[in-house]
C-alpha cells in the first residue's frame, strides 16, 4: 500500500513521510482512529515507505521487492498481533496471530479498511471475544530477537492492543520502550482510554481522523458484498422496528428486539447499533429542516420522511443516548436480549 492509494487523513500521511524523512522514527507508535477510519492501511504505508528501496516524492514505489512483499504482506520482518480466540479455522489449543495469518493477510490485502467484526468473520471467531494472550508476546520477543531478514525495518502491527491483558503488556513493556535498532511497533486502537497505561505512556500517540462523507463512500465501495448485505439486513430490521414503534404495535417491537439480540455476534450487534444511531441521526436531521446535510439517498426518502413526521421532538436525542448505553453494554457483556429488549422498550415509551 502506498500513501497514495490511502483514501483521507493525508495530514496523517504527511506527518508519517516527513518522519521517516527525518530519520526520527518514533519505535512505538499508537494511530487511534474511529473503526474503519484507515489506521491500518496508514501504518501499512508507511512501513512500507520506511523498507522501500526506491522511494521517491514522499511515497514508497511500490514495485521494488520490498514494496511487493509488504503489499501482500509477506514481508520476513513484517510481523502482526491481532485479538483471537479458539476457532475452527485453527488446530492449535491455544491459537496466536501466527495460527490466523492466512486469514488475516486475505483480509487486510482486499480490504484494509475491515472492522473488527470482519476480522471476527474472516478468522472464524463469531460470536467469540478476541484476546492478545501472553503467548503472543513470547512470540514476537523471539521473532524481534532474530537478525532482521532484509535490511530495512523490523515492524510490529498490533492491532486492537486494547484487548491485551495486564501480563501480555508487562511481557512487552521492555521491548516496546528499548526496541532492538531499526525497529517499529504501530498499536492500532479504537478505544485510546483501555489501552493500558503502561503501554500508552510509551507511544508518541496520533488521531487518525474520520473519514468525511465522501471518503467513506470511497471506502465503502471498496467492500467485499458481505458487508453490503450486513448493511441491508440492519435496514430491513431498523424499519421494521421503527414502523413498528410509530404504529404502536408492542409485540412487533419486542419481536425486533428479539431479532437484534439474535445478530450472531457483539461486534455485529454493535455494527447493528452503530447503523441504528446513523439512521436516528438522519431522521433528527431532517426533523431540523437540514436535509441538505442529512446524508438521506432519493431512495429512502420517502422512509425517512415518513418517520421524521412521525417520531415527536425529542424522540431522536433520547434514542441515541439509549443507543451508546447499549453498545457500552455489550462491551461489559450484559446479555444482549436484555439489553436490546430494554432499548426498543425506552425507544416505544419514548415514541
Ligand atoms: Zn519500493
Amino acid at each position: 500500500m502506498r500513501f497514495a492509494d490511502i483514501i483521507g487523513n493525508a495530514s496523517v500521511a504527511k506527518m508519517l513521510s516527513s518522519m521517516a524523512d527525518s530519520g526520527r522514527v518514533a519505535h512505538a507508535m499508537l494511530l487511534y482512529e474511529n473503526e474503519g477510519s484507515g489506521a491500518l492501511a496508514l501504518a501499512l504505508a508507511y512501513v512500507q515507505y520506511l523498507n522501500c528501496s526506491n522511494p521517491s516524492g514522499g511515497d514508497s514505489c511500490g514495485e521494488c521487492p520490498s514494496c511487493r512483499q509488504i503489499s501482500k504482506l509477506i514481508h520476513p520482518d513484517m510481523h502482526f498481533v491481532f485479538p483471537v480466540n479458539k476457532g475452527p479455522k485453527a488446530s492449535d489449543d491455544k491459537p496466536t496471530s501466527e495460527s490466523y495469518l492466512k486469514y488475516w493477510r486475505e483480509l487486510a490485502v482486499s480490504d484494509p479498511y475491515f472492522t473488527e467484526a470482519d476480522l471476527q468473520r474472516a478468522i472464524g471467531i463469531e460470536g467469540k471475544s478476541g484476546l492478545i494472550a501472553v503467548a503472543e508476546a513470547k512470540s514476537i520477543i523471539s521473532k524481534l530477537s532474530l537478525a532482521s531478514v532484509t535490511d530495512g525495518y523490523k515492524s510490529v502491527i498490533f492491532y486492537l492492543p486494547e484487548k491485551m491483558n495486564q501480563e501480555t503488556a508487562n511481557r512487552l513493556l521492555k521491548l516496546v520502550e528499548e526496541p532492538p535498532a531499526k525497529t517499529v511497533f504501530l498499536f492500532i486502537t479504537h478505544a485510546p482510554e483501555k489501552v493500558l497505561q503502561t503501554i500508552f505512556s510509551r507511544c508518541q500517540s496520533v488521531r487518525v481522523m474520520p473519514l468525511s462523507k465522501d471518503e467513506a463512500a470511497q471506502v465503502a465501495a471498496l467492500k467485499p458484498a458481505h458487508d453490503k448485505e450486513d448493511e441491508a439486513v440492519f435496514m430491513d430490521l431498523f424499519s421494521d422496528l421503527l414502523r413498528a414503534i410509530v404504529s404502536r404495535d408492542l409485540m412487533s417491537t419486542l419481536e425486533c428486539g428479539e431479532a437484534m439480540a439474535a445478530l450472531d455476534s457483539r461486534e455485529k450487534q454493535k455494527a447493528f447499533c452503530t447503523f441504528a444511531a446513523s439512521c436516528i441521526r438522519k431522521i433528527f436531521m431532517l426533523q431540523q429542516n437540514m436535509r441538505q446535510i442529512s446524508d438521506v439517498e432519493e431512495h429512502e426518502s420517502d422512509f425517512y420522511s415518513e418517520m421524521a413526521s412521525k417520531c415527536p421532538k425529542g424522540f431522536c436525542m433520547k434514542t441515541i443516548i439509549n443507543i451508546d448505553k447499549v453498545v457500552s453494554m455489550i462491551d461489559r457483556n450484559v446479555n444482549s436480549k436484555i439489553v436490546f429488549c430494554d432499548l426498543v422498550n425506552r425507544m416505544f415509551l419514548n415514541i
